[in-house]
Order: C-alpha cells, then structure tokens, then sequence
C-alpha cells in the first residue's frame, strides 16, 4: 500500500480512432502491417501509440496528445509516433517537477482486418523499446467487432489504452 497519494500509483486511459482508406500505409504500435487499407492521418496514423501517448498523459495529468502536438502544426506531418510517444516518455520520467516510472501498458485494438496476431510480439517488443522498459510490462491485444459498426464495416481502427505510472521524486 502507498502510504500518501504522493507516493500511489496513478492510472490513466487513452482513446483514438483513425479511419481507414484503400492503399494507404498501416502502422499500429511502431509496426508496419500489410494491409489493403491504411489510415487517413496528419502523422503516420498509428492510432494504438496516439492512444497509448494519451493514457500515460491521463496518468500524470499533463493534458492530451492534441494539446502537446497539435494536428495544425506542420512539424507533425506525417511524424513517425514512435516519436509522439518517446517525447510523452521524456515528459513522464524525465526530468520535471514530478517523475514517473512506467509500471505497465495495455493496449486493446478494435480492426476488422487484418489479422494482428502474427504482428502483436514485435509489436510488444518494439513499444517496450521506445518507451525504455521490459516485454512483460507491454501488453498488446486485438480484437475485430464482428463486423458490426464502423470498425466491422472495415471503415476504421479504435483503440483504447491503458497505463500505470508510480511517483519516483518529488522535487
Ligand atoms: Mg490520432
């Protein structure tokens, strides 16, 4: 148990969604899928680390991803997320007011097609990596919607996201 709310793991949640469209590029988690479809984006679109990014903001209360990298600047055009969500890292362990440790991460994408099993380890893998800490802590799942709604009509990704974050200093 933590002994004051200074000291307690805090939790956070992230949502996003991306639509899809006929030949464009598919990232999710830092990972290139072959897919038909890709996603409509100012960045590269990877809707699982845009959501990721806001549930560990969520957790230490530091605003959202359109607050730190708004889609009207151009700087963001088309970025690999993989920096989106090293930046957010920076901001949660690095050096602040208040610093972080990453306790875990959970990621559940909604995609009708294709199929992300063959992709969720390298996927866990190359997260863990660009977030400076270890496979088990990261854990990807995907599920489809049955094809109902948008997601099942192959019109979109949903992803939620979950993280956990525990106080190291207090400066
Ligand atoms: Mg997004």
């Amino acid at each position: 148990m933590c002994s004051s709310i200074e000291t307690c793991p805090r939790v956070g949640n992230g949502y996003d969604v991306h639509a899809l469209k006929e030949g464009l590029p598919m990232r999710l988690c830092g990972v290139d899928i072959p897919s038909a479809k890709g996603f409509v984006a100012h960045s590269d679109g990877d809707v699982a680390i845009h959501a990721l990014c806001d549930a560990l903001l969520g957790a230490a209360a530091l605003g959202d991803i359109g607050l730190h990298f708004p889609d009207s600047d151009p700087r963001y055009k088309g970025i690999d997320s993989t920096k989106l969500l090293e930046e957010v890292v920076g901001m949660i362990t690095g050096e602040a007011d208040q610093t972080y440790r990453i306790v875990n991460v959970d990621i559940t994408i909604a995609l009708q097609e294709p199929k992300l099993r063959p992709h969720i380890d390298l996927m866990r893998q190359t997260l863990a990596s660009v977030m400076n800490i270890d496979k088990s802590q990261v854990s990807v799942k995907a599920t489809t919607t049955e094809r109902l709604g948008f997601v099942g009509r192959g019109e979109g990704c949903e992803v939620w996201a979950s993280a956990m974050i525990v106080p190291v200093t207090v400066r």
